[in-house]
Formats: structure tokens, C-alpha cells, sequence
């Protein structure tokens, strides 16, 4: 037998159902906030992870599927969503004659080879937001008010909000300085990964997951103690909004997010799930040098990456409703030729005027089919016989009082739009 590679699932039934529910929510609140849907290929050339993302991450350095292509191209499968929206961005020069920021949506399957468990897997979805060409901080407040009412909107309670600044490019400079020589004289302690992340980006030590309880880690300096003072005052105004937004947050001066290219404001978004802990949901920030580093001018932009997945886990786990429409409206019974004539023409009448119906497909007798009755019920019942369909007239019967009725075929739908 031939089975789905590792890390991967078949969606279907329920899952597929829960999943069309947050999709709707998610599109619902995009629209609100004038977020566009974007969709960029699957699969890009290596090269613009490596320039985007950051050779040293892990997600580029250990966890791409990348390969060959017949063309002998090197290709990857795109392992998260903002290098290529960068690069379609800068593709179509739409930082040209910029008057409005550009803002962006995407819902779309990520690739990682990881060692799968429970929340992470190597075929993924992440539900993600950018704005570009916005340096104010109401493009900071934008992208956290959507992604906080987010979670709001789906239900989802006791989710963190953790935030925190690298500052700009001086304030980061110093820190990293201070960081290096605080780690120096330990750093042999620390795991390999953590050695080599010493050389090529320091700053990553502290989201390491191996060390994450090392007393050198926890004493680490403070982000904040090394901002300058246009850094420290454009985060306070930040803070001053999430105030005035009733948004709850929390401030973790040791967030650094793993990917290369952030600077200013950063935050993630945890979720406490039975069996897991506190597990990250999301997480984004401003990332001014991006659309630069990848060959566009310099552009400014934040943004945020939700995992899908783990959001619906994290929902599951705590007996969020999922409002799931998945009622057949109506069904219809038919036995002869003639009945199955009218059955498969009232069938396509009533589908085309919106009611979930269905009929039997199987040549079931009346007793068979009212045991699938019994099994998916509907909510009314159409019951055709040759007799009264002479005379144009069917049986429409309510399936949860049983109350029964004979009407007119050509007032069949008028009638069903009246109950349902
Ligand atoms: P983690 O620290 O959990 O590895 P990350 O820092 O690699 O996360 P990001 O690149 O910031 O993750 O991606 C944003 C979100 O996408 C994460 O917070 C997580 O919810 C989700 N995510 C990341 N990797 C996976 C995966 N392999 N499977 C499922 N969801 C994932
Ligand atoms: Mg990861």
C-alpha cells in the first residue's frame, strides 16, 4: 500500500468542514481590513530563501525541500510566505508611485522538512498578512488589531500576545555587541547549533529550543536597555495604542523571532494547549530591509504568519464551537421511472435555489431510503409518487415534527423558502 509521506494529512470530512469555517472568518476579517488576497507559486528559486529568509536559519539551512528541477534550476518549496510576496511585490514594481500601502493576505500551504509531531508537520498551512510601504506605526497597530480580533473572532480564549523591539538598526548593532560579549565566556556551554549561531547571528541564541531553559539564556541582557531614544519612544507609542485598542499584551524583551530579517516592533501570539503547553500560534513584525535585500528599493513593512494548523488544534482543544452549516435541507423519495424523472428535475430545481438536497442514488426501495432518512436528517422530506404527480402535487413532509403536506409541484420552492 502506498501512504502519504510523512508529515503530511489527507483534509476531509470534519477537519475539512472546521477548516472551511476559519477560512471564512479569516477571508471575513481581511475583507474588513482591507487586506487582499494574494497567491504566489508554491515553489521559487532556492536562491530567494537564502536571500530572504537568511542562510543561517533553520529553515533554510536545515528544513527546505529543495532540488533540481529538470532544467537543472535549483527550486524550493516555499517554507513560509513573505519571500515571495516580497518578490512578486518587487516583480510588479508595485512600489511605484506608492499613495496607498500595499496590503496583503495569503492562506496557503508551507514546507518544512521537520521532525513531525503533534503541531508541526512538513506540509503546513499559514494564514498571513503583509503591509508594505507604511513606516507609521498605525501599520504596526493595523496588522496586530487584525491579528489580535483574529483569535477574538474565532473563539479562541487565553491567547498571548507577547511583543517586543530590536529597535533600528543602531539600537540592534548595540545589542548584538552587548549580547556577544555577555555570551563569550559561556558559550562553550551551549549547544552546537547555539555555537555556530554565535558567528553568523547572535541574536538568534535566544530562540534556540535546546537551551531554552539555560540560566545563560534567562540573564541574557535586555533588549530594551540597548534601544536608542527614537527606538524607545517609537515603541512606547505603540504600546500606547495596544492601550487605547484594548489589546492585551505582554512585553518579553527576549523575543528575537528566528527569521533574519526584523527590526522595530515583534510579537508573537502563544496558545495554552492541554498536552502541548504553551505553544507559538504565530508570530510577525516589522521588517524594513527586506524588500531591499531582495533587490526592490527600500521599502518599509510588517507583517504576521499564523500557523493554521495549530490554531485549529488549539481550538479543538478548548471546545471551541465551530459553527459548521452541514444540514441537507431537503431529500427526496422517489421509487418508479416516472417518480425518478420529477426527482432528478425538482433536484436540480431546488439545488439551484440554494437548499442543500439530495436523492437516492442507489435504486433503493421506500423503506431503504427512509433508513438513509434516519441516518443523514434532513429537514424535509419530499415524497413523489406516480398518483399525485399526475395531478402535479408531491408530499412534502417536516422531518422533525413529521407533520406531512400535500402541495402543488409549482409551489414547491415558494413553500421550502418559507420554512428553512
Ligand atoms: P517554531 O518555533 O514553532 O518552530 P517558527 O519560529 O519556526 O515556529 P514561524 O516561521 O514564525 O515559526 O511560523 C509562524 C507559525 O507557523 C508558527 O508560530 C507556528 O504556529 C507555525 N508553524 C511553523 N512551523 C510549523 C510546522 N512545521 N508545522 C505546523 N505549523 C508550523
Ligand atoms: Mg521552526
Amino acid at each position: 500500500m502506498i501512504t502519504k509521506p510523512k508529515g503530511t494529512s489527507d483534509i476531509y470530512g470534519l477537519e475539512a468542514k472546521k477548516r472551511a469555517y476559519v477560512d471564512e472568518i479569516l477571508k471575513n476579517v481581511c475583507e474588513s481590513y482591507n487586506y487582499n488576497y494574494v497567491e504566489t507559486p508554491v515553489f521559487e528559486a532556492s536562491e530567494l530563501f537564502h536571500r530572504g529568509v537568511g542562510e543561517t536559519t533553520d529553515i533554510v539551512s536545515k528544513e527546505t525541500y529543495t532540488f533540481l528541477d529538470r532544467g537543472n534550476r535549483s527550486i524550493t518549496l516555499r517554507p513560509e510566505g513573505t519571500a515571495g510576496i516580497v518578490r512578486w511585490f518587487i516583480e510588479n514594481k508595485l512600489y511605484g508611485n506608492m499613495t496607498e500601502p500595499v496590503k496583503v493576505y495569503y492562506n496557503s500551504k508551507m514546507y518544512r522538512y521537520e521532525r513531525p509531531q503533534a503541531g508541526r508537520y512538513r506540509e503546513f498551512t499559514q494564514f498571513g498578512i503583509e503591509l508594505l510601504g507604511s513606516d507609521d506605526i498605525f501599520a504596526d497597530i493595523d496588522v496586530i488589531s487584525l491579528v489580535y480580533n483574529t483569535y477574538l473572532l474565532l473563539g479562541l480564549k487565553g491567547v498571548k500576545l507577547s511583543i517586543n523591539t530590536l529597535g533600528d538598526k543602531e539600537s540592534r548593532e548595540n545589542y548584538k555587541k552587548a549580547l556577544v560579549d555577555y555570551l563569550k565566556p559561556n558559550i562553550k556551554l551551549l549547544c552546537s547549533d547555539c555555537q555556530k549561531r554565535f558567528n553568523n547571528n547572535p541574536l538568534r541564541i535566544l530562540d534556540c529550543k535546546v537551551d531554552i531553559d539555560s540560566d545563560i539564556l534567562k540573564n541574557a541582557p535586555s533588549t530594551y536597555d540597548y534601544l536608542n531614544e527614537e527606538s524607545k519612544k517609537r515603541y512606547e507609542k505603540i504600546k500606547d495604542y495596544l492601550d487605547l485598542l484594548d489589546i492585551n499584551y505582554e512585553e518579553d524583551f527576549s523575543l528575537v523571532r528566528g527569521l533574519d530579517y526584523y527590526d522595530h516592533l515583534i510579537f508573537e501570539v502563544y496558545a495554552d494547549v492541554e498536552g502541548l503547553g504553551g505553544i507559538a500560534l504565530g508570530g510577525g513584525g516589522r521588517y524594513n530591509n527586506l524588500v531591499e535585500t531582495l533587490g526592490g528599493p527600500s521599502v518599509p513593512a510588517v507583517g504576521f504568519a499564523m500557523g493554521y494548523d495549530r490554531t485549529i488544534l488549539a481550538m479543538d482543544n478548548s471546545n471551541v464551537n465551530f459553527d459548521i452549516k452541514d444540514e441537507i435541507d431537503v431529500f427526496i423519495m422517489y421509487v418508479s421511472d416516472t417518480e425518478k424523472e420529477t426527482a432528478s428535475y425538482l433536484t436540480q430545481d431546488l439545488r439551484l435555489n440554494g437548499f442543500i438536497t439530495e436523492t437516492d442514488m442507489f435504486g433503493k426501495s421506500l423503506k431503504a431510503q427512509f433508513k438513509t432518512v434516519n441516518r443523514i436528517n434532513p429537514k424535509y422530506l419530499v415524497i413523489l409518487n406516480d398518483k399525485d404527480l399526475k395531478e402535479n402535487i408531491v408530499t412534502v413532509k417536516d422531518n422533525l415534527t413529521k407533520e406531512e403536506e400535500k402541495i402543488k409541484i409549482t409551489e414547491l420552492t415558494s413553500y421550502l423558502f418559507e420554512r428553512i
